[in-house]
């Protein structure tokens, strides 16, 4: 029924320069991941149409989901400009978007092509009526539809289409730079990720793992995580840096007090993490913090790591809470391998007292007690990276029981 599948960018307020760019990244994006061989695509001032070929609409749909910048899109089905050919299109397309349920209606004529002898409206007038005496689901509503109808008529011929599938919206991933984010096992930091890369900031990953102290199943969730958020990913590529973190947890353990353990880790975290976004051209560093939730994420504590770099850190969820942050891992499909019960460095030797005052001279007291400085830069020459894709086949678990062992096999 559909030939064609009409898209919107998104936010087209944007002008000159800036829009060509937009519209080039999505575009790129877009090919990237449709990645069909049949279809073929033919632009139209603020619009692209991808012509199918035979190619599934509803696939091509999934994929066009995971490209950011994009508002929505439309199946679309064409025909000629003979009047009982577009009622037969238009009943069809209206009949398979209704399940049992009365829904409000209208239908939108464009006449592009004046040729045609009836106007927009009489088109419309002709076609409701066609439609309305085959169902009794539908009622005209021409100020506040739930369904619309829509027509355009055009010299080569007539195209037909009725609902708006929405899309991501944001801005194509990478026009706003690279960022670093710090990628936990937990629910909160992929979602972090998606939103970045949805708001047009390409990622790389970092993850702090301290194998074989924690179970490497942990470090196979942050590779799991990493390949759902590489869908969205130019190239569908994401760089995981993994970070060997065992050393350096175990110089904290012996050398900090239980409650200062998380203040610091953090801190050593964020130093080494800033040195490998700088190795890597990333600009901000991107965490998944959501003010309150723990020990770690009250105010003090989050300055008391900022303290400590000169990297900007962004962090998108400051402010939601934790169900807001569960629809959205639920969407992505991250929250089912998140809620995958293994402990990573974080939730292993959790004191029980964590502050959630930090004081900076506190902080300064520990960190004079041992020489973390030369263990960050022996820990930064052994970070392993690797590139993800969405189907990448790394079964870290089967190779070892720790990341350098099970990267080495
Ligand atoms: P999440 O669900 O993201 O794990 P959380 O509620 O468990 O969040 P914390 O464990 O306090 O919170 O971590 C806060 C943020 O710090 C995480 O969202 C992540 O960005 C970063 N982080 C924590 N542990 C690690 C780690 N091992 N490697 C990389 N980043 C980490
Ligand atoms: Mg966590």
């Amino acid at each position: 029924m559909y030939e064609r599948i009409l898209v919107r960018y998104g936010d087209l307020t944007l002008k000159g320069k800036n829009k060509k760019s937009f519209v080039k990244k999505a575009n790129k994006l877009i090919r990237e991941k449709v990645y069909n061989e049949s279809v073929k695509y033919e632009r139209h001032h603020d619009r692209l149409y991808i012509l199918l070929n035979g190619a599934d609409p509803d696939e091509v749909i999934a994929s066009l989901k995971r490209v950011s910048g994009l508002l929505s899109f439309s199946k679309v089905s064409k025909t000629t400009q003979d009047l009982d050919k577009i009622k037969q299109v238009a009943n069809e397309i209206v009949q398979s978007e209704l399940d049992d349920k009365e829904v409000t209606f209208k239908v939108e004529t464009k006449r592009a092509d004046k040729r045609f002898p009836l106007t927009s409206l009489e088109t419309s007038q002709e076609v409701a009526p066609y439609i309305l005496s085959r169902t009794n689901l539908l009622n005209v509503d021409v100020h506040n539809p739930e369904l619309t109808l829509d027509i355009e008529i055009r010299r080569n011929g007539t195209y037909i289409y009725c609902k708006k599938i929405a899309g991501m919206g944001g801005f194509p991933v990478g026009i706003a730079g690279k960022g670093l984010l710090l990628l936990s096992g937990g629910i909160d930091s992929p979602v972090a990720g998606y939103l970045a890369m949805k708001q047009g900031v390409e990622i790389d990953a970092i993850h702090f793992e301290s194998t074989p102290l924690t179970s490497i199943e942990s470090a196979q969730k942050v590779v799991d995580l990493t390949k759902k958020l590489s869908q969205y990913a130019p190239e569908n590529t994401i760089r995981l840096h993994l970070v060997p973190f065992k050393d350096m947890h175990q110089a904290l353990l012996e050398h900090v007090s239980s409650r200062y353990n998380i203040t610091i880790m953090r801190r050593m975290m964020y130093r080494i993490a800033e040195r490998i976004a700088k190795d890597n051209d990333c600009q901000v560093l991107i965490n998944g913090d959501s003010v309150g939730q723990v020990a770690s994420q009250t105010l003090e504590s989050i300055n008391s790591v900022t303290e400590v770099i000169k990297l900007t850190a962004l962090r998108p969820l400051s402010f939601y809470d934790k169900q807001d942050i569960i629809k959205i891992a639920s969407e992505i499909d991250t929250y089912d391998i998140s809620i995958r019960p293994f402990a990573d460095c974080c939730t292993v030797y959790v004191p029980n007292n964590p502050t959630t005052k930090p004081k900076y001279f506190m902080c300064d007291k520990f960190e004079q007690k041992f020489d973390y400085m030369s263990l960050i830069e022996s820990t930064i020459k052994r970070v392993n990276t690797i590139e993800i894709t969405p189907d990448s086949p790394i079964k870290l678990a089967l190779e070892g029981v720790t990341v350098k062992e099970a990267l080495n096999n």
